[in-house]
């Protein structure tokens, strides 16, 4: 039996579709569901390992992209969000019916991530969304209770799936950020 990573990539990633321009979100309240409008397509999809990223019940890892903030709206039901920890450097929109995180948005503008929100794309009923490209924070799983010594067979599995696991974030994002840092002090010409 494979190993479940998340339900949307268990049975194989789904390619995005280069043409998708966005949609809504929603959370898993059937009373008054909190909605939040998607107007483009999502970027960096990834599973996340990290202990702090909503995950669905069961699953070792919860799924995670990015979208500019400009483009992601709370049009329904925004009264039932609330900031899961308002101290976090990514602070999470939780619904307070279902838990669910809707989005996570950065305040420090000096953040190297600031100007990107985080959204779970699954819970949109389009389909198109950019494809999950890699495994962020893999060795975290074991803070959230997975066994040390199942390791090898998560990642076999995550690698099987075309998501090559890292202990941080991918190459690219690492890079991302580093270029940013040096610019911000002055190492490297903006
Ligand atoms: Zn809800
Ligand atoms: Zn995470």
């Amino acid at each position: 039996m494979s190993i479940a990573i998340h339900p949307s990539v268990d049975h194989g990633v789904k390619q995005g579709s280069a043409d998708f321009a966005g949609g809504t979100l929603v959370c898993k309240c059937k009373d008054r569901p909190v909605k939040v409008s998607v107007a483009t397509q999502s970027a960096h999809n990834h599973v996340c390992g990290c202990t702090r990223c909503w995950k669905p019940d069961g699953a070792l890892f919860a799924m995670i992209a990015v979208a500019p903030r400009d483009k992601v709206t709370v049009t329904d039901n925004e009264d039932k969000l609330k900031i899961v920890d308002d101290k976090a450097t990514i602070q999470r929109h939780a619904c307070i019916g279902c838990g669910v995180h809707m989005l996570g948005r950065i305040e420090n503008k000096d953040h190297p991530f600031y100007g990107l929100d985080f959204i779970h794309t699954e819970l949109s009923s389009e389909s198109g969304w950019s494809a999950p490209g890699f495994a962020a924070f893999v060795s975290s799983i074991i803070e959230s209770g997975a066994d040390p010594n199942n390791m090898d067979a998560v990642r076999a599995r995550l690698r099987e799936l075309g998501l090559p696991p890292y202990d941080c974030l991918s190459p690219p994002l690492m890079d991302f950020i580093a270029t940013k840092l040096a610019q911000a002090s002055g190492v490297l010409k903006a």
